[in-house]
């Protein structure tokens, strides 16, 4: 994977009718898009299906959801599985973003049972890792999201291609202090480090905007960006989309 990936969740935002309206406008914009960026566009499971209708057969933006059970299909209401986000169009899968770790009591265990699964159907999964603030203020940030990557990647058979964001809990979301470049480079080399084996891509997330975008992709090891607010309209999204293509 040598592309710079470039992508956004929407987390839980977006009306069908908005989502549609984003993915017509990036479908128009995509044939000036640089071609060394690889977008991709996760949007809530309402809207998966609408996106990639959106979007011509031939696109290069990869569609992806939030995330999904660990079992094919079940009594597990509420919750969605890999073959349907696969049906829908996804192609990837969001696995352990810290607000599902912090708010739905999502576990390293389930994590790796959730990889294991999005694997298993040909899909990507894309696991966010990142320490708390306590973590980052007693100085075991590298330590702990190398035991996250590890614990998400258990049994994972070498050579296989998986993307990894390194999203410090801290930097996220409103109130979030974006990372500097220095805060970054220790944990993606943990990160690189757990993942040596494998076909790992590993990217920044956290407060990335067109303005930081650059520096944090001049860091080792980083290999894309992950983008929530700044993203969520078209034209941010493609600034960065643009910005991560210099040089
Ligand atoms: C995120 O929540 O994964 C994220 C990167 O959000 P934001 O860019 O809004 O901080």
């Amino acid at each position: 994977m040598t592309s710079t990936w470039v992508g956004t969740s929407w987390k839980m935002t977006k009306t069908l009718a908005e989502a549609r309206a984003f993915a017509r406008g990036l479908a128009a914009a995509e044939p000036a898009l640089p071609a060394e960026v690889q977008p991709f566009v996760i949007p809530p499971a309402t809207a998966l299906a609408a996106v990639r209708a959106e979007l011509p057969a031939s696109s290069r933006v990869l569609v992806g959801a939030q995330d999904a059970h660990w079992e094919d299909a079940g009594p597990w209401t509420g919750e969605v599985s890999v073959p349907q986000v696969a049906d829908a169009g996804a192609r990837l899968v969001e696995i352990g973003h810290s607000e599902r770790r912090e708010a739905f009591g999502e576990t390293d265990e389930r994590i790796r049972l959730k990889v294991h699964a999005t694997l298993r159907h040909s899909l990507v999964p894309l696991v966010c890792v990142g320490e708390p603030a306590a973590v980052r203020a007693a100085g075991g940030q590298a330590a702990y999201v190398a035991a996250q990557t590890r614990a998400a990647f258990d049994g994972v058979a070498a050579g296989t291609r998986v993307l990894v964001a390194y999203e410090p809990v801290w930097a996220i979301g409103e109130g979030g202090r974006p990372a500097t470049p220095d805060d970054v480079e220790a944990p993606v080399a943990a990160i690189r480090a757990a993942t040596a084996d494998l076909d790992a891509h590993v990217l920044y997330g956290g407060s990335v905007d067109g303005e930081n975008a650059p520096a944090l992709l001049d860091v080792p090891g980083v290999g894309g960006l992950f983008v929530g607010r700044a993203a969520w309209d078209l034209a941010g999204f493609l600034t960065i989309l643009r910005v991560a293509a210099r040089g």
